[in-house]
């Protein structure tokens, strides 16, 4: 069989965007829940997941990305408010939220989607809703206290959007290790 990569298409963030979320992430971890936190290096903003595929493919899905964006205007993004997935009375997964760009970023995904299709991945069926996952639920041991926690406030400074990456993704004992393979500049 050929050998395959798992991958996906992501914003990444600018390091003071990362900075402040790790500050709000911290004292979240430190409630000790049973929740697998993602590691604030790894936080990103997920456009499309593919899964995985040849790495011969690896070109080819660049390609389509960097057509799908590159007549796309830059925009900006201002990151807002966290929840849970379904909710948060009994969350999968805990998230930080858009407050500014979600539009756009809804946009961008269904481009990648569309741009896609040839190369034979299907339309996502969920409707998209960007966000930015924080922590995975392993069981609801301490989970309460850190919903409590999720009262406070959360905002970002505003950050440009001008390129996408592809990554690679690497699920590892310890969590996923993600790489950029490639990326894909808007140019408006
Ligand atoms: P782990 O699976 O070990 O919890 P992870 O979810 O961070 O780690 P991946 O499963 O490789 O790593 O996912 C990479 C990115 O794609 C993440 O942002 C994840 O939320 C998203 N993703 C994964 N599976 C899907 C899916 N079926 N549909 C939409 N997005 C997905
Ligand atoms: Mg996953």
């Amino acid at each position: 069989m050929a050998q395959t990569i798992r991958t996906f298409i992501a914003v990444d963030l600018p390091d003071s965007v990362r900075h402040a979320i790790r500050h709000y992430q911290e004292p979240l971890k430190d409630e000790g829940a049973d929740i697998r936190w993602v590691r604030t290096e790894s936080i990103h903003l997920t456009l499309k997941f593919l899964g995985e595929v040849p790495v011969d493919q690896k070109d080819e899905i660049l390609k389509a990305a960097v057509q799908a964006v590159k007549s796309v205007q830059p925009f900006t993004v201002t990151l807002s408010g966290t929840g849970g997935f379904p909710d948060l009375k009994n969350p999968r997964v805990l998230w930080v939220g858009i407050l500014r760009g979600a539009q756009e970023l809804t946009d961008l995904s269904i481009r990648l989607n569309n741009a896609l299709i040839p190369l034979g991945f299907e339309m996502d069926k969920r409707p998209f809703k960007a966000h930015l996952t924080l922590g995975r639920v392993r069981s609801m041991r301490g989970v309460s206290s850190v919903i409590e926690r999720m009262a406070d406030p959360f905002e970002s400074e505003p950050f440009k959007v001008n390129e996408i990456n592809l990554f690679k993704s690497d699920l590892n004992p310890t969590g996923a290790v993600y790489t950029v393979l490639g990326c894909a500049k808007m140019e408006g």
